[in-house]
């Protein structure tokens, strides 16, 4: 579960802000690593898909090295790991991976590394579950709750099959760890004279773990804090009254809090200067999509998140955005719902919809 390309555009910082820096040109997908603070490599690793490539981080350790997030479990990113430790690593073996979250972008390939290298992996009790649970085949017929979800939401039959059919046509499932080391937030990793504390995100993904130097002001950000794109918040069929954007927000509350700075090392895009900024824009685009839905709902008008989710994203969507894009409007609508700015009804025909309060 990757995060799309959804807003390119992202809105223009405040007036008075610090612009957001990119100090380093990016390594190419092909075991190029480039060196953003001593003993921290940058690298990429390709995916095949509208976003093409993973950020991956190799921290040197002194004997070793530990990696921060997989890519995808293809021979594609086996290849290019294999001409890491054969090329990158200073004849130096690798000693653990640590990965920020589930998403198999960021730990397909926790398990083959493990093996292939005899290393463990250091994951947040919350992200190594939820891997767990949701690393298997979608079932055939698919679960009620998953069908009821989208129902509910009011997406047609028809679309709603052709999601689940494109899940399972899904190729990167990978295999699943069958051990990890926990990550809590506020533990401290000692990696080559660094304390990395561990700062936990909400919200994108249920415990999705950041890494924060305070000394040297450097944060492995995961899908926390991207430069560009936005991250994916989404309300899924597992937890369907759950208010994944307050978590962000609240996330986004405590990254707003370190050096301002930080050099910020997303998965996604460019390693970045202007933490603070960054933090604004997203914020800024959560209020865009708010007034969006707001507009939409005014004048007594009765919408269905699916019909919703038409106003939020225009263009033709794939089975797999279908999910993402539904997810996300539904985000966005439980917020202003909780928030008491519309409300929800269960019509007769089992749909629910939405209207402005009052
Ligand atoms: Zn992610």
């Amino acid at each position: 579960m990757a995060d799309r390309a959804r807003d390119p555009h992202s809105p223009a910082p405040p007036p008075g802000a610090d612009p957001i820096a990119f100090p380093f040109a990016p390594p190419a997908p092909d075991a190029s690593a480039v060196e953003v603070a001593p003993g921290v490599l940058w690298l990429r690793m390709p995916m095949p898909m509208q976003l093409d490539h993973i950020n991956v981080y190799l921290l040197d350790d002194g004997d070793g090295w530990f990696i921060v997030d997989t890519g995808l479990h293809t021979a594609d990113c086996k290849a290019r790991w294999e001409t890491v430790a054969a090329s990158r690593l200073a004849g130096r073996p690798l000693k653990g991976l640590i990965c920020t979250h589930f998403h198999y972008d960021h730990a397909g390939l926790a398990s083959w590394l493990m093996e292939r290298f005899g290393i463990p992996l250091w994951m947040t009790y919350g992200e190594y579950f939820t891997m767990r649970a949701l690393g298997e085949r979608l079932p055939d017929p698919p679960p009620d709750g998953l069908v009821d979800f989208h129902r509910r939401a009011g997406m047609p039959a028809e679309r709603i099959a052709r999601m689940l059919a494109g899940l399972r046509r899904d190729p990167f499932m990978p295999p699943q760890p069958q051990s990890f080391r926990r990550l809590r937030a506020g533990d401290r990793m000692h990696i080559g004279g660094r304390a990395w504390q561990i700062i936990v995100g909400e919200g994108h993904s249920p415990e999705h773990a950041c890494l924060y130097c305070a000394d040297d002001a450097i944060l492995i950000a995961g899908d926390q804090l991207l430069p560009r794109i936005t991250s994916n918040v989404l309300v899924s069929s597992v937890e369907p009254e759950g208010n994944p954007l307050q978590l962000w927000f609240d996330s986004l509350d405590r990254l707003e809090r370190l050096a301002p700075h930080t050099l910020v090392l997303p998965s996604h895009e460019r390693v970045f200067r202007g933490l603070r900024p960054r933090v604004a824009e997203l914020r800024a685009h959560h209020r865009q999509q708010f007034a969006l839905l707001a507009a939409a709902l005014a004048g007594r008008q009765r919408l269905s998140a699916f019909e919703a989710m038409q106003v939020l994203f225009s263009r033709p969507l794939s089975p797999a955005e279908d999910m993402m894009a539904l997810g996300e409007t539904v985000a966005h609508l439980s917020w202003l719902r909780y928030a008491g700015e519309i409300v929800r009804v269960l019509d007769e025909d089992g749909v629910y919809r939405f209207a402005a309060t009052g």
